[in-house]
């Protein structure tokens, strides 16, 4: 399949771009398309077979939901049972980096669900994004635009390295602000449950709903035969193809440990940019300043792709601290990581 790229620089002037991928959607396409997160891979909610073709380009297993994006947050009566508590979360986080999952509506096929009778809806802030859903006037069904299991892609290279002959269109508009997916929560009630970390925090949460807990798998490794509150936290993601372990401790043994192995066994290390120049600069991939944990979350899927690509025997990294936007970084390297922590 040949996939039209284009950029988009000046998001109040899209030309004749955003009609083109309008178009791809409604006859069932697919587009790649900017969030203020990560990239999507879009494809019109209503339509059984867009889903399908989503799961295919990205080789994602079909039991595996997909997030539907709508443009006022209003518009999830349509797909879904909103209540009290969704027009709170609204309120306080929307549009924005929140995903919500509610009782679906019949309109919405199964294939989109993956088979659940809940439906994950989001409202993304992102201009292009916005503008592209309101065009095509249906929900567009979009996962993360990467193959499945690697890092999500935050600008529109990684998206190409993954995407280029598997859809109809990509919309470069340049690097995405967040750079880690969404916050996912489930409504059960009056009560919240946290499947997903990202922007919007458990403490955020907790300043619009009383009782919110936390799946036990956004921490630990899922017990063998556990069944899983979301499909996704059963599969390996984020992942770079070199060995990728978390180093517990000290930070200054965990510092020296990297030098050692970089040294001795040729591996690379994502560090604090206040680290860098004590390291091997070629082994070496700076995710930010220790305590700047935005910078740490919009570098860290291109820092593991780029980890990737230094010939390295392996990769490490600190094992962040769980709290705040660390606890996004934390789920998603201990899931990078396949769970492998090592105390120096
Ligand atoms: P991605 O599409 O890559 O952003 O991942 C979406 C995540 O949302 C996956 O981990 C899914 O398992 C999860 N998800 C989507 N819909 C549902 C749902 N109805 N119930 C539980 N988890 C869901
Ligand atoms: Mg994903």
């Amino acid at each position: 399949m040949d996939t039209r790229i284009e950029r988009i620089t000046d998001t109040t002037e899209y030309g004749e771009t955003l009609d083109a991928a309008a178009r791809i959607i409604l006859s069932g396409g697919l587009v790649v398309f900017p969030t203020e997160t990560v990239y999507g891979l879009g494809g019109n909610g209503l339509l059984s077979d867009a889903a399908r073709k989503i799961y295919s380009a990205k080789g994602r297993p079909s039991d595996n939901p997909l997030i539907i994006h709508i443009a006022e947050p209003r518009d999830a009566e349509n797909y879904a049972s909103t209540s009290e508590v969704y027009y709170r979360l609204a309120d306080a986080f929307m549009p924005g980096p929140l995903t919500v999952i509610m009782k679906k509506r019949d309109c919405i096929p199964m294939s989109v669900t993956g088979g659940l009778d809940t439906v994950a809806v989001r409202c993304p802030s992102h201009p292009i994004a916005h503008a592209l859903i309101e065009k095509c006037g249906v929900p567009i069904a979009a996962p993360s635009a990467n193959i499945s299991g690697r890092p999500s892609p935050t600008s529109a290279e990684y998206v190409v390295e993954d995407m280029n002959g598997r859809v109809d269109m990509i919309i470069d508009g340049g690097e995405c602000e967040i750079g880690l997916e969404s916050t996912i929560v489930k409504i059960d009630g009056n009560s919240l449950t946290l499947l997903r970390p990202g922007a919007i925090t458990y403490d955020a949460l907790c300043c619009v709903c009383e009782n919110v807990k936390i799946a036990p798998a956004v921490l630990n490794k899922l017990a063998e035969n556990e069944k899983p509150l979301s499909p996704g936290m059963k599969y390996r993601h984020y992942a770079p193809s070199s060995d990728f372990v978390l180093l517990d401790g000290e930070k200054r043994d965990a510092l020296e440990f990297m030098k050692k192995e970089q040294i001795e066994n040729n591996c690379a290390v994502l560090c604090y940019d206040e680290e860098f120049e004590y390291l091997n600069a070629s082994l070496s991939i700076s995710i930010g300043k220790e305590n700047d944990l935005s910078t740490q979350a919009k570098r860290l899927f291109t820092a593991l792709r780029e980890a990737d690509k230094l010939g390295a025997n392996k990769i490490y990294a600190h094992l962040p601290t769980p709290t705040g936007l660390g606890l996004a970084l934390y789920n998603r390297m201990i899931r990078a990581a396949a769970h492998t922590i090592m105390k120096v």
